[in-house]
C-alpha cells in the first residue's frame, strides 16, 4: 500500500476514520492517522477528512499560541480534527501521547460547537 497516493478519507490499513493529523517536516502536507490502527496516510489539507467538503469558504483552522497544534473546523459537518506541525515540534512525536496532550483543544472546539469527526 502506498500511503502517500491513497488520499481517501479512510485508513488504507483498516477502514478506519482519522482523529489526528500531522504536517510533515518536508512539506507540511497534511497527513492524516487512524484512530484505530495509528496507520498514516497522505491527504489535502484543503478537504474535509470526513465529509469531503472542499469549499474553502467553510473550511478554516485556528492555531494555539505557539503555532505548534492547529484545530481544522468544517463548518458544513461541523466537525474538527487536530493536527501538530512537525516543522514546530521538537523530537519524535507519539500520537497516542499527542491525543492527550492536546485535550485542551477538543474543549475550545467543543465550546466552539464542533464534534470530533470519525
Ligand atoms: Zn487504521
Ligand atoms: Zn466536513
Amino acid at each position: 500500500m502506498n500511503q502517500d497516493s491513497w488520499r481517501q478519507r479512510v485508513c488504507p490499513v483498516c477502514g478506519g476514520k482519522a482523529d489526528f493529523s500531522f504536517l510533515d517536516r518536508e512539506a507540511g502536507a497534511r497527513w492524516l492517522v487512524c484512530s484505530r490502527c495509528d496507520a498514516e496516510w497522505l491527504f489535502l489539507r484543503l478537504e474535509c477528512p470526513f465529509c469531503g467538503n472542499r469549499d474553502q469558504d467553510s473550511l478554516a483552522y485556528l492555531t494555539d499560541g505557539k503555532e505548534l497544534y492547529r484545530l481544522y473546523t468544517c463548518e458544513r459537518c461541523r466537525t474538527y480534527i487536530k493536527a501538530i506541525d512537525l516543522r514546530r515540534s521538537g523530537e519524535d512525536v507519539l500520537f497516542p501521547l499527542q491525543r492527550i496532550l492536546t485535550l485542551d483543544l477538543d474543549r475550545q472546539a467543543h465550546e466552539a460547537g464542533y464534534q470530533p469527526g470519525g
